[in-house]
């Protein structure tokens, strides 16, 4: 269904960004991964996806907090495979506390990374997009783009935020055949979920069992986390021409969290 398409997927070392990567491969699509983590198991990853999918995997270091890397991490995909058809914005990091004592350097490194960086991957792939004619972008948001949290005021913002930048987006490429998407999932199991427990039973004084019942799962009514090929599904049903009319969307996955 993908082959001979390229795809950039930010944050793809780990989580729901390396099963978008797995997803696409799997379909055909050339992979630009990006993200941190420890070299030998990025290469690890990276290379397995290609002898797995057999197709051509690169990866690119670029920070998210670096406009010029990202502006880089998007020429190296069209100088490599000739042009960038799908971009997913999911690199993203959480930090739970109360405002008043929530530190300004995570601020800052939240709307960075979960916001700014997808304004700045998108200024720079849009043009490639529409000298083809064709181009699919899909924004990991979250269900906290729809509803808040307390103790998470710079996450809630920077997703908030994307639903915004999504819309706008869609509606200026839409004459272009390029569809502009924010997939909204619930809790998904990943590290970045497991790394919020602490953090939360010091924010809330609860256990870890209390954190993921009272919570976490409290949220989503079918009492079950989100698995990371699910939310992979939705991406790859972005990617037909049968969801070729959906666009400024944004996708809930989240166990009726958000139908309450
Ligand atoms: P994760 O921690 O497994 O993955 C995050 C990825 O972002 C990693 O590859 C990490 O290396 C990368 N990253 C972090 N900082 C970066 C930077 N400065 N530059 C480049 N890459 C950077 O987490 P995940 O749960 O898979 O999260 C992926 C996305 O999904 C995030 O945007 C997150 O907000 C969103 N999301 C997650 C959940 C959930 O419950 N896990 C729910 C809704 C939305």
């Amino acid at each position: 269904m993908l082959t001979g398409k390229t795809a950039v997927i930010t944050g793809s070392t780990s989580g729901i960004g390396l099963a978008y990567a797995k997803a696409l491969a799997a379909e055909g699509a050339n992979i630009v991964i990006n993200g941190f983590g420890d070299p030998q198991a990025i290469e690890t990853e990276r290379a397995g996806i290609e002898s797995e999918f057999g197709v051509k995997c690169i990866y690119h270091g670029a920070d998210m907090t670096k406009p010029a890397e990202i502006e880089d991490m998007i020429e190296t995909a069209v100088s490599t495979f000739d042009t960038v058809d799908i971009l997913i914005n999911n690199a993203g990091i959480q930090h739970v506390e109360a405002i008043e004592s929530f530190p300004v350097e995570k601020w800052d490194a939240i709307i960075a990374i979960n916001l700014s960086s997808a304004f700045h991957t998108m200024r720079a792939a849009v043009p490639h997009m529409k000298k083809q004619g064709w181009g699919r972008i899909i924004n990991t948001a979250s269900a906290h783009a729809l509803v808040a949290s307390p103790f998470k005021s710079a996450y809630v913002s920077a997703k908030h935020g994307i639903a915004g930048l999504t819309k706008t987006v869609a509606l200026e490429v839409a004459e272009h055949k390029i569809t502009v998407n924010a997939i909204c999932p619930g809790y998904v199991w990943t590290p970045l979920v497991e790394a919020q427990i602490p953090e939360t039973m010091k924010a809330r004084g609860l256990t870890e069992e209390q954190v993921k019942k009272n919570v976490l799962l409290a949220a989503q009514p079918t009492k079950e986390f989100v698995t990371v090929e699910q939310v992979a599904g939705v991406a790859l049903f972005l990617c037909t021409d049968a969801a070729s009319s959906i666009t400024g969307s944004m996708i809930p996955i989240d166990g009726g969290w958000t139908a309450q």
